[in-house]
């Protein structure tokens, strides 16, 4: 039976719940009256319930789905402004004991090379990226209790944590590694971790189970209630995420709410951040494999309803994705990205973009450099900010923050001085340029008048060379 609140998978992700809520989706897909009040709910800007969203996913009366876009671009401008979050990956592992059929590091792959960054190599990684001017990392690893134990995970947080190489700095590190245990939690919460992202990659668990055939993931209920039990270790920033491709998207939609109403019902804080991956090629992968991939359209409409339905979440989009779709997806409603990316263990110190490694494709190849000249080219402002965590403002008090909407007043200026610590230290002569002159232009963005005193006090301090300003 369906229950948000329960700690059992199966009952707060039901099964027949989803399947009720697609029927009633389809049912009242043009039933404009329903579809009008769902929307007017939505422009509260308090979110809409999965079976709410689920019949704006299903009606395709272009007219609503313009009105969603347009819903879904103010409320991103609202919550999130102009800003965008910089991050990239860094694949620590590929050595895997699962056998997910959609990923290249499966147990069973002969072809790829399997290689453990030492901690030497870690900081020859970490340097490199600190050099391109990350502040922000997500690791990456495969699930190997005896290539990868969380003792190595968390030596490698350590040494991340500590390179101090010219002004460089990694700030926070997220956590992207398989579902474990309280404990394990716990100690990753202990070493300063930032968020901890785990994909369901579907909620659908027959498929779940056919997906991952064998090794410790094949435990569909182990995996979804790995989010339950990192709230118990402490940490109170997870990211959700679904492998679009592999199952009806719309079945997907649905249940990533379902679980995002748990958080909220449990723990009284939703989702940090929510991913939204397409299945990618990759050695040993053929996305054409996959019956459900979605199209560009739906993917959009997808990302602008997983906006308006819980508004105050992040959202992810990697380098699985080209220029042109991320240009596009973050007008509705993307808030962090990555850049300069390589999805290879060990392919920051290369000087080619290794393949043997890889863990996908990426679709958008160019420097961090480029990333950040194109966003300011179109409007946003790059974020390099990492000040929340740091400052404790996780879990309920970073959402009570952004429902305040006192961010404008702390993320506003945070980005600011993050992107003048990028342009002094990493960027091109014309990135510096239209940076310096956005900069300018955006100070006047920022409401309180004494916040921008001191930003703009800051901002002069990070010109003769102080570094590590936050609001
Ligand atoms: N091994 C960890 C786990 O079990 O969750 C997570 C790390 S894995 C490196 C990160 C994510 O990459 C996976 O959760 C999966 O969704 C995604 N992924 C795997 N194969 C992919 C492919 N061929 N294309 C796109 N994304 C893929």
């Amino acid at each position: 039976m369906y229950n948000a609140a329960s700690a059992k998978a199966e009952e707060f992700i039901c099964h027949d719940e989803v399947m009720a809520s697609l029927k009633y989706a389809d049912d009242n897909k043009n039933n404009i009256q329903l579809i009008d009040s769902i929307i007017e709910k939505a422009r509260l800007r308090k979110g809409l319930n999965h079976r709410e969203a689920s019949v704006l996913l299903a009606c395709e009366i272009p007219e609503k789905i313009q009105e969603i876009y347009e819903l879904a671009e103010q409320i991103k401008k609202d919550f999130y402004g102009n800003r965008i979050v910089m991050f990239a990956p860094l694949y620590l592992s590929n050595y895997c004991v699962n056998s997910c059929v959609y990923c290249p590091y499966h147990i069973k792959n002969k072809n790829i090379t399997r290689k453990k960054l030492t901690q030497e190599e870690i900081t020859k990684e970490v340097i490199a990226l600190q050099d391109m001017g990350h502040k922000r990392l997500a690791i990456e690893a495969g699930e190997d209790p005896v290539n990868n134990p969380i003792e190595y995970i968390l030596e490698s947080i350590d040494t991340i944590y500590n390179i101090k190489h010219k002004n460089g700095a990694i700030r926070r590190v997220n956590v992207n590694i398989a579902a474990t245990t309280v404990e394990n939690y716990r100690r990753l919460k202990e070493a300063g971790i930032g968020t901890y992202i785990l994909f369901q990659e579907t909620y659908h668990k027959e498929s779940y189970e056919k997906l991952h055939p064998m090794g410790p993931k094949h435990d569909y209920a182990y995996h979804t209630e790995a989010m339950d039990r990192a709230m118990e270790g402490g940490i109170d920033d997870v990211g959700l995420g679904v492998l679009f491709g592999l199952e009806l998207y719309r079945y997907e939609y649905c249940a990533l709410l379902m679980h995002a109403e748990h958080l909220e019902a449990v723990y009284g804080v939703g989702p940090h951040t929510i991913s939204v991956p397409r299945i990618k090629h990759a050695d040993d992968i053929d996305p054409g494999a996959f019956d459900n991939s979605i199209s560009d359209e739906i993917f959009y409409k997808i990302t602008a309803l997983i906006r308006i339905a819980v508004p105050y979440t992040g959202m992810i989009i990697s380098t699985r994705e080209s220029e042109e779709v991320r240009e596009r997806i973050i007008r509705l409603g993307v808030s962090q990205i990555s850049g300069g990316s390589r999805t290879s263990v060990g392919g920051y110190t290369e000087e080619e973009r290794p393949h043997d490694t890889e863990q996908f494709d990426v679709s958008d190849q160019r420097t961090l450099d480029e990333v950040v000249n194109w966003l300011m080219r179109n409007g946003y402002i790059p974020s390099f900010c990492t000040a929340c965590y740091r400052e404790g403002r996780t879990g309920d008090r970073f959402m009570a923050l952004c429902k305040s909407g006192q961010i404008q007043n702390c993320c506003h200026p945070n980005a600011l001085m993050t992107l003048k610590e990028y342009l002094m230290d990493y960027a091109s002569e014309d990135t510096r340029r239209i940076g310096e002159l956005l900069i300018q232009s955006e100070l006047g963005n920022i409401p309180k008048e004494n916040v921008r005193k001191i930003c703009k006090e800051n901002l002069e301090n990070i010109q003769k060379g102080t570094r590590d300003f936050r609001f």
